[in-house]
């Protein structure tokens, strides 16, 4: 990997922050945008903007094409059986909510259970909850173990006629933690319960195969994967698409309408209401082609390398510093404190640094009150970060450490 041509393509990181060189750390909130994939937006607005699908002429049917060539590119990126089983949205929580206000709104009743994880992203918490206004439904909380790694014993415990659906996330976004999924779902389905996984942080650093995991629904985000924000995906099956209700009405998702009674698009139209961002939706397709070019592997090898590198070191010089989450094979997130110091004075003084961490709750409120804490410094890393990053970090680090203790 030539790490020095990676960075070329993100003129991003020549900036400098108070002076000093830019250290992005913050790539689990949202990763940087390579340049190829900056100009098929451009190229996007500036060559063949048009409508989708109702259009005859010329520029209407290449961003047609345009869009539904990124369809087929992501059913091969996940391995989808089909591309009616990709369903373009806002990002991982409108899918999410998607998911739970047509399937959940429908086939979840009063005393019916769901299990999710203690680590979920509120994303994959409230929409959930929302259903709670319409029905009685219980949610039934997985715990983790010591290192963050998931309580499988608790997962099964949980079980019970009740239960309806599952949902996890393949990654966490605060604790790294790569959960097993497949064995999550396998467990689901000899009860006879769908899953839903909450791809947001998988998605960027694994290969994601919905077929050999056997999801019923996947969600992720083209935001933290090199591509645009505001785009995202919903993997479904078909047999759950085909019996869940439209998630919102409008144009591109209907057959026919009148006043009296309006019938629906076949899948995945029925479930994409309104104008997507078709010109977003195509540079998701070159994110994926950038990320394939690299090769999904060499960039979660080359993101563990620098993981591996910066905890070791972490550890040895850092007086006081804890980590959470260190179960074995997790990504290369790394959410810590420092002695007694709060998250936010830690982050800010990084900032004058140059450094780029994220502070707070990472969306995980209740992951949060389960650690004893208020929230973390994380750091996280992307394909373009380099070594001589993580030493900038590391002594900027030391630097804030001394001077706050
Ligand atoms: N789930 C997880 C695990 C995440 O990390 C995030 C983003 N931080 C989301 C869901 C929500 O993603 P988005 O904001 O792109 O919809």
């Amino acid at each position: 990997m030539d790490l020095t041509k990676i960075r070329e393509d993100y003129p991003i990181l020549d900036r400098k922050i108070y002076g000093r060189p830019l250290v992005y750390l913050d790539n689990t909130a949202t990763s940087q945008t390579p340049r190829e994939v900056v100009d098929s937006i451009v190229s996007g607005y500036t060559s063949t903007k048009a409508n989708v699908h109702r259009g005859v002429h010329t520029l209407s049917m290449e961003a047609t094409e345009l869009q539904e060539g990124a369809r087929r590119k992501v059913k091969e990126f996940i391995n989808a059986p089909s591309t009616d089983e990709i369903i373009f949205t806002r990002g991982t929580t409108e899918a999410i909510n998607l998911v739970a206000a047509s399937y959940g709104g429908t086939f979840l009743h009063d005393g019916d259970e769901i299990i999710l994880s203690v680590m979920e992203h509120h994303s994959n918490i409230v929409p959930w909850q929302l259903l709670q206004r319409r029905a009685d439904i219980r949610l039934r909380v997985i715990p983790i173990r010591e290192d963050g790694s998931l309580d499988m014993d608790a997962y099964r415990s949980l079980f019970n006629e009740h239960t309806r659906f599952v949902t996890v996330c393949h990654a966490s976004n605060v604790l790294g933690t790569v959960n097993p999924v497949k064995e999550i779902i396998a467990e689901a389905h000899s009860h006879g319960v769908p899953v839903l996984i909450d791809g947001a942080q998988a998605a960027p650093h694994l290969k994601i195969d919905v077929q050999d995991l056997d999801a019923d629904f996947y969600a992720f985000s083209a935001h933290k994967m090199y591509g645009p924000a505001g785009v995202g995906v919903l993997f479904g099956k078909r047999k759950y698409l085909e019996m869940m209700p439209p998630y919102q009405g409008g144009g591109e998702m209907i057959e026919t309408v009148s006043f009296e009674k309006t019938t629906f698009a076949e899948l995945p139209y029925k479930f994409e209401a309104g104008t997507p961002d078709f010109i977003g939706i195509a540079a998701l397709s070159k994110a994926i082609d950038y990320m394939q070019s690299i090769g999904i592997d060499a960039i979660a090898a080359h993101e563990h390398e620098l993981l591996e590198y910066t905890t070791k070191r972490m550890i040895e010089e850092i007086p006081g510093v804890k980590i959470y989450g260190t179960a074995p094979g997790k990504c290369a997130i790394i959410s810590f404190l420092v002695g007694g110091e709060h998250h936010y004075d830690m982050g800010m003084l990084l900032d004058k640094l140059g450094i780029a961490v994220r502070t707070g709750h990472h969306c995980a409120q209740p992951l949060m009150h389960s650690l004893g804490i208020e929230g973390t410094v994380r750091a996280s890393f992307a394909v373009y970060n380099t070594i001589e990053e993580c030493d900038l970090f590391l002594n900027a680090l030391k630097r804030v450490s001394a001077m706050l203790m």
